[in-house]
């Protein structure tokens, strides 16, 4: 199996079909993370519609002002998401610090109720990489993927003291600086990813479909000298692990093991 462990499915507008299409005809085992309540509406949809995706729900640090002053709306959907994402900070897009407070309370929200419910929890850290460190410490989180690092590399190493996972996606292919931080991430803690539409979008300036996983893969071969094949047997054990015993996320682990 493929393993997508970031992607915004809900933002493919019509290339829904093919995407979906894709996912399907390569096994492609989907997390479709989302930016709010109505794009969380739109993943669950489609996670009914296809069997390989697995929609949570999470608030992106860009829209963490509109739900700050409701945080408390949002438990219900909390409450039923099998792990929470997408979440974080990021102090680097978004230059306003006047909106990082909000930031702040959004993520603090989200990891209290990981903390309560074990959840695992899907982030964006861009700009703000120290204060999620501190954050994973202060909350005892115990299952995170950081989704496409780009921050220090002498965080990356507290990051993976810390034990999260990382997702490695399709700026590999264009980036030294994100090789360097693929050749610094431990095999036993790597996942792919491709964030499109919009990862390759903005890169590239095409919409990115699924199976850009395939050139990421081949790139993470080259880096760390091993064949794609055991990248790929890698990756998709690694999401075993990260979902063994995770009551939430069973179905997801079972459709893992029984992989290809
Ligand atoms: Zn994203």
């Amino acid at each position: 199996m493929l393993i997508d462990a970031h992607v915004h499915l809900d933002h493919y507008g019509e290339s829904l079909r093919p995407a979906l299409d894709e996912i399907r005809q390569n096994r492609i085992f989907t997390v479709s993370v989302s930016m709010d309540l109505s794009s969380y509406e739109q993943n669950l949809k489609i996670g009914e519609a296809c069997d390989f995706v697995l929609p949570t729900f999470g608030v992106h640090p860009k829209r963490a002002p509109e739900y700050a002053g409701g945080l408390h709306d949002l438990s219900r959907w909390i409450d039923e998401s099998p792990a929470l994402g997408e979440i974080g900070l990021d102090f680097h897009w978004v230059e306003d610090a006047t909106r990082y407070p909000a930031q702040l309370k959004v993520l603090h929200y989200f990891l209290a109720a990981a903390r309560e419910q074990k959840k695992l929890v899907n982030l964006h850290t861009k700009g703000a990489e120290r204060q999620i460190l501190d954050l994973l410490e202060e909350y005892e989180i115990q299952r995170a993927i950081i989704h496409w690092y780009s921050g220090p590399l002498d965080l990356l190493n507290a990051f993976i003291d810390l034990g999260v996972f990382f997702t490695v996606g399709v700026e590999v292919l264009f980036s030294e600086r994100i090789q360097a931080v693929a050749r610094a991430i431990p095999l036993e803690k790597l996942l792919t990813e491709t964030d499109n539409p919009g990862g390759l979008k903005w890169l590239r300036g095409s919409v990115g479909m699924p199976l850009a996983l395939r050139d990421v893969i081949t790139v993470l071969a080259g880096l760390k000298e091993t064949s794609e094949k055991t990248i790929r047997e890698i990756v998709q054990k690694n999401l075993l692990e990260l979902t063994r015993g995770d009551p939430w996320l069973r179905n997801a682990h079972h459709q893992l093991a029984a992989g290809d």
